[in-house]
Parts: structure tokens; C-alpha cells; sequence
């Protein structure tokens, strides 16, 4: 089920949110948004809501579900 919603549009790549992950659930994409930025893409199996990518992300891309 998904845990947080990504809006990948505003990711300008800094990875900030990858290193934090304490469950190693965020991935750096294949693929880049209009900005030319490569986003992050998130494993919903290994994810637990813990906020923390939404906390350090600085461009806002992070909703928590639940
Ligand atoms: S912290 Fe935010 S802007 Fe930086 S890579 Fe993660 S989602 Fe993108
Ligand atoms: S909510 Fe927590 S576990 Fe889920 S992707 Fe963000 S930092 Fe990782």
C-alpha cells in the first residue's frame, strides 16, 4: 500500500531524502522530471511512515498517507 506520495516534478535531485531513509525504501529513478533532475522513487513494502524524508526534503516533494 502507499505510504507517502512523491511529487517527483519538484525533486531537484539532491538525494538528501535517500541517505536519510532508516529503511533504505528510496531509490534514485532511471528516469529524469522537466527539471532534468533523476527522482526518487520509494519501495512501499520496506517503507514505515516515518516522515523523516519529509522532513529533510527542502522542495517539498514528500506527502505522508497515514
Ligand atoms: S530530498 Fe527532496 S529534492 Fe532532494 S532528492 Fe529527495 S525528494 Fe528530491
Ligand atoms: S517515510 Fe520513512 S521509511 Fe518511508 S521512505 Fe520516507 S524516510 Fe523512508
Amino acid at each position: 500500500m502507499e505510504k507517502i506520495k512523491i511529487h517527483t516534478m519538484r525533486c531537484k535531485g539532491c538525494y538528501y531524502c535517500v541517505e536519510s531513509c532508516p529503511k533504505h525504501a528510496l531509490a534514485v529513478s532511471a528516469h529524469k522530471n522537466d527539471k532534468g533532475y533523476n527522482y526518487v522513487e520509494v519501495k512501499d513494502e520496506l517503507c514505515v511512515a516515518c516522515g523523516t524524508c519529509f522532513e529533510v526534503c527542502p522542495d517539498f516533494v514528500y506527502e505522508v498517507l497515514e
